[in-house]
């Protein structure tokens, strides 16, 4: 007998499912608003004008090759990264109480933390938000986390953050637990925590010593401002807490098939940095050996020029500008139908998605219109265009009458 005859099926990766069934739809009004990819008005991917200037300087210098790089990745990399994510005077910078790994993505930032925290610092148990973003638990059951734990975090009735409750979980979290926190653009809710309530998140963090991983994978899109979508962990930062930020530059560079990510250690004792570095390699090694190089040599480049800098800038914002203007819109046409409810958490909610607050069954008469959004609600606002916006509005309006 055939030795893989007892294979199953595994269950199919929703995203990946609904890009393949928006393909194969003929209707002309289709709308794909399932993965998180940005889109332009004409709901085209786009190429970053900047990535292709860093693309066609990189074609031309003959000082470049193939060699392998670093096993943590490429210096020039690692070190912009860390300048984006904190801001270059932030005490854990000048102070050398910071490092970055490269990553796969930021998946595999995330990964990489998992490992590390499971095989090095024997940690066990995770916690993650109650809903996240589909992928947290699977990379920690591999990494061979027994317990995942979820937090209360999206309160259906205010279509917003149940910041009491998800304090109460943490504070009885058992000692040495992990907590995942979502640095901004919550996914798939739209929904983060306000100064206010990241003070309280951190004092419960703290008396409970938990052991906190950021997740950036939206710096710059939820406002359009990369500094002030990286306020909560440059706030942990600043009050002397250890932590691993795992960073993404797939969205906000447009990178998404580079496969780029970094994942920051920020230790209070920086002499111990040569140690961690050390036990990070070990851990590389086994997985990818070493990082790719096309997406770090991108974004290197971008970081480390002035003009490419600024010019990154303008275009995050673009992103994010076209994606709260379809927030508005989709409203507005919620509003003109006179579409039953209240739908005023889509201009609040910020970042590429909104939790729609449809159900199960609202979600298949969507489909069943081709408008292909997660069973959960989600829909990517980026999905959406000048041309496609009243037709999503009349299928929603269709689907909760
Ligand atoms: N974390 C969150 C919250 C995400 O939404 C995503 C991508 O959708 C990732 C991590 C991973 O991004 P990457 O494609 O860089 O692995």
């Amino acid at each position: 007998a055939c030795v893989f005859s007892d294979v199953q099926s595994a269950p199919p990766i929703e995203v990946f499912l609904l890009n393949r069934l928006c393909a194969e739809s003929k209707d002309p009004n289709k709308v794909n608003l399932g993965v998180g990819a940005y889109r332009t008005d004409e709901g085209k991917p786009w190429v970053l004008p900047v990535v292709v200037a860093a693309e066609l300087q990189m074609a031309n210098d003959k000082t470049l090759n193939h060699e392998y790089l670093p096993v943590a990745g490429l210096p020039d990399f690692r070190t912009a990264a860390l300048r984006v994510l904190f801001g270059s005077e932030h005490k854990v910078i000048t102070e050398n109480k910071v490092e970055g790994f490269q990553g796969l993505g930021g998946t595999g930032a995330l990964r990489l933390a998992a490992e590390f925290l499971k095989k090095i610092l024997n940690y066990d148990i995770v916690y993650v938000s109650s809903p996240t973003w589909g992928n947290h638990k699977g990379i920690f059951k591999a990494a061979g986390f027994s317990q995942i734990k979820e937090y209360r975090y999206w309160d259906a009735d205010t279509r917003g953050l149940n910041c009491a409750g998800m304090c109460e979980d943490l504070m009885a979290a058992p000692p040495k637990s992990v907590v995942i926190l979502h640095a901004v653009a919550h996914n798939p809710t739209g929904v983060d925590a306000t100064k206010e309530e990241w003070a309280q998140i951190l004092h419960v963090c703290r008396e409970r010593e938990l052991f906190v991983l950021f997740d950036i994978a939206y710096q710059g899109f939820a406002t359009g401002n990369l500094d002030e979508d990286a306020w909560a962990p440059r706030y942990f930062a600043d009050q002397d807490m250890d932590l691993f930020v795992a960073q993404s530059f797939s969205k906000n560079f447009g990178l998404y098939n580079e496969r780029i990510g970094n994942l920051a250690v920020v230790s209070k004792d920086a002499s111990k940095l040569p140690e961690i570095r050390s036990q990070m390699e070990i851990t590389i090694r086994v997985m990818w050996s070493n990082p790719p190089n096309h997406g770090a040599r991108i974004v290197a480049t971008v970081l480390n020029n002035k003009a490419y800098y600024e010019d990154w800038k303008g275009q995050i914002r673009t992103m994010s500008d076209r994606i709260m203007k379809m927030r508005h819109e989709l409203t507005d046409n919620l509003k003109k139908l006179g579409t039953p409810g209240n739908w005023d958490h889509i201009v609040k909610q910020i970042g590429m998605f909104s939790y729609t607050g449809l159900s199960a069954k609202q979600v298949e008469y969507m489909l069943s219109k081709n408008v292909f959004m997660l069973g959960s609600g989600r829909i990517s606002i980026a999905g959406l265009t000048p041309k496609n916006v009243a037709y999503v509005a009349k299928c929603m309006d269709e689907a909760v009458r």
